[in-house]
């Protein structure tokens, strides 16, 4: 079996442009303040093999009538397939899997390729009463997937066929197993695209997005994933299949679509799925600009909205991620060093007051009809204009483009060097914007010595803020030191006017503040539908934290 940390391993780093060379590293590191030649951390293992897998919980009498309804094939209780199926993405999963300290993995691996393959699992889990988790593409970064005692884990990813196209209406329905690359590739060939291109768009799933609300890095022009869809084909808790017809819209009662969206496999399972879909960008056009300050570009990026233009990609660093990004594109190089052009443009700048320390990078893209692409694009420039953004060319947002999915590829060689790195993200209306920013860095700042934000999604009401945290492990209290980071976080969010989340969800890591977030009627209404849809509580128990007592 390959190394156990290998279980949260991110992608295939081998074709990746972004390198993690020695000097990059050296440059963490000294940020850090650490030894410039650290070397690979020794986790210490805790558990066995054997440990982790632990006996099994499942009755005979289950496992034989669950091969008697789907074809032995399509079951496993290989160990690598179970430990694989029990870890996602979190900085936690990260440490479990390298300190071999995995509280407990699925017993075994179902893949079904049906709608009425997964109701013969419900409904049997039902009989036996025995608890399912719901797994696809797990890259879930709020333990999503984090398995209890005696589960099983119903992996989707083998649904994963387009069922119908209508070009003319431009609708789709499909599996919801189906990986990123697979759709769009598929959708291409009709001269469509979905428009959903999350940062782990290579290995996330369709279900997995619309179960966490997920957003797209295009989300300003497309919308995040719960404004994509028409209609849902849906596995109850009791096994039953719950279907919303598809619609361009109604006003036929509450929308049941917005019930099942985001409910993370804790009320059942999404099986199909029909989303509005958009015709292939005639024209894209990437562009990238300077502010001051992280503030003024954030005023013209709501002046855009405002006005009601529409780029699709928005995103805006702030200086300490636009000066690390400058710094680290020039170290990743084989032989480290800046292009002689972007040195000029970085010298002109900050003698025009563009300074090191404070400026702040944004990058666009506007994309659809020509027209309206040349119109978005020159009045975003008006609006950049008035808060002294000015246009640096398409180099650097076609950089951008190019390693848009690969930031993560940087991760696990950090977390190998002792380093913890972790993302929160939240979300908040224009008047708070600032105040959750800077508070939320003031607090994290002692801790974290690099701490970058961005915002990537937009609206005329307000947008996200993205933080991501690098710091030194704790030696000996590497799980603690995180728990403690996180609290003040989610504490710090709420305090100050932001959302537990923008797009990963809740899972089983948000759960000490979800009380907080949704309130007491809130809470009730989510139990009492979860009661309706699964009474058994065998749908990823923990999610929410739904079955326990919240304070
Ligand atoms: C490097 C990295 C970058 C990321 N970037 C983004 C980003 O840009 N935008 C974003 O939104 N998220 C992002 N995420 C988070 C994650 O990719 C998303 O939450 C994604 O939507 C999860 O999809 P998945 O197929 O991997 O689902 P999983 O991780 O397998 O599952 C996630 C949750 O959904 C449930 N679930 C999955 N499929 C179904 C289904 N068919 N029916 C019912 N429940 C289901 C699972 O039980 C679990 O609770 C990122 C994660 C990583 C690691």
């Amino acid at each position: 079996m390959e190394p156990l940390k290998n279980a949260t391993k991110w992608g295939d780093r081998e074709s990746a442009h972004i390198k993690v060379t020695e000097p990059l590293k050296k440059f963490v590191f000294q940020h850090l303040d650490m030894d410039p030649d650290t070397l690979p951390k020794k986790y210490p293992q805790k558990k066995t093999l054997d440990a982790i897998l632990g006996d099994s919980h499942l009755s005979a009498t289950f496992q034989s009538e669950l091969t008697q309804l789907i074809d032995k094939t399509q079951i496993t209780t290989d160990p690598w397939t179970r430990i694989t199926n029990s870890l996602g993405q979190g900085y936690v999963e990260s440490l479990r899997s390298r300190f071999s300290d995995i509280p407990a993995v699925v017993e075994l691996v179902v893949f079904p390729h049906s709608h009425e393959e997964v109701v013969k699992v419900v409904q049997l889990a039902n009989k036996h009463k025995v608890p399912l988790s719901t797994v696809a593409g797990a890259t879930s970064v709020t333990l999503g997937i984090e398995p209890s005692l005696g589960i099983i884990a119903v992996n989707l990813t083998q649904m994963n066929k387009i069922i119908d196209v209508n070009p003319e209406a431009q609708y789709i329905t499909v599996e919801s197993g189906i990986l990123g690359p697979d759709l769009e590739a598929q959708l291409k060939t009709y001269g469509l695209t979905l428009g959903h291109f999350p940062q782990s768009f290579e290995y996330s799933t369709l279900g997995g997005w619309a179960a966490t609300r997920g957003a797209g890095q295009n989300s300003t022009l497309y919308g995040k994933i719960e404004d994509m869809v028409m209609g849902m084909k849906f596995v109850t808790g009791l096994g039953e299949t719950l279907i919303t017809r598809k619609a361009p819209a109604r006003a036929t009662g509450p929308d049941i679509n917005h019930i099942l969206l985001g409910s993370e496999g804790t009320f059942g399972i999404i099986t199909e799925m029909t989303l509005r879909v958009w015709k292939t960008p005639r024209k894209t056009r990437l562009s990238a600009f300077f502010f001051k300050s992280f503030e003024e570009g954030l005023l013209a990026y709501k002046e855009i909205l405002q006005n009601g233009y529409r780029p699709a990609v928005m995103r805006i660093s702030d200086s300490e991620e636009t000066y690390h990004n400058i710094v680290a594109q020039a170290l990743m190089r084989d032989t480290p060093k800046m292009p002689f052009s972007y040195r000029m443009l970085l010298g002109l700048l900050e003698k025009k007051g563009y300074k090191d320390g404070t400026r702040s990078m944004g990058v666009l893209s506007f994309e659809g009809d020509p027209a309206l692409v040349a119109l978005t694009f020159k009045q975003a420039k008006k609006s950049f204009n008035r808060y002294k953004g000015v246009y640096i060319g398409s180099r650097p947002a076609k950089s951008w483009y190019k390693r848009r999915y690969e930031l993560p590829f940087v991760r696990d060689p950090l977390i190998d060097h002792g380093i913890l790195i972790e993302t929160f993200e939240t979300s908040t209306t224009w008047d708070n914007i600032m105040i959750l920013y800077r508070v939320t860095r003031k607090i994290l700042k002692p801790e974290c010595p690099i701490l970058w934000t961005h915002g990537s999604h937009f609206y005329p009401n307000g947008a996200n803020l993205y933080f991501t945290l690098v710091a030194p492990q704790k030696e000996k209290d590497e799980f603690t030191q995180y728990y403690r980071i996180r609290k003040k976080v989610l504490d710090t969010f709420q305090a100050y006017g932001g959302t537990l989340s923008h797009h990963h969800g809740i899972g089983r890591s948000f759960i000490s503040n979800y009380l907080a977030e949704i309130g007491d009627e809130g809470l009730k209404t989510l139990r009492s539908i979860k009661n309706a849809l699964d009474p058994n509580k065998i749908m990823n128990p923990g999610i929410f934290g739904l079955d326990s007592k919240l304070s």
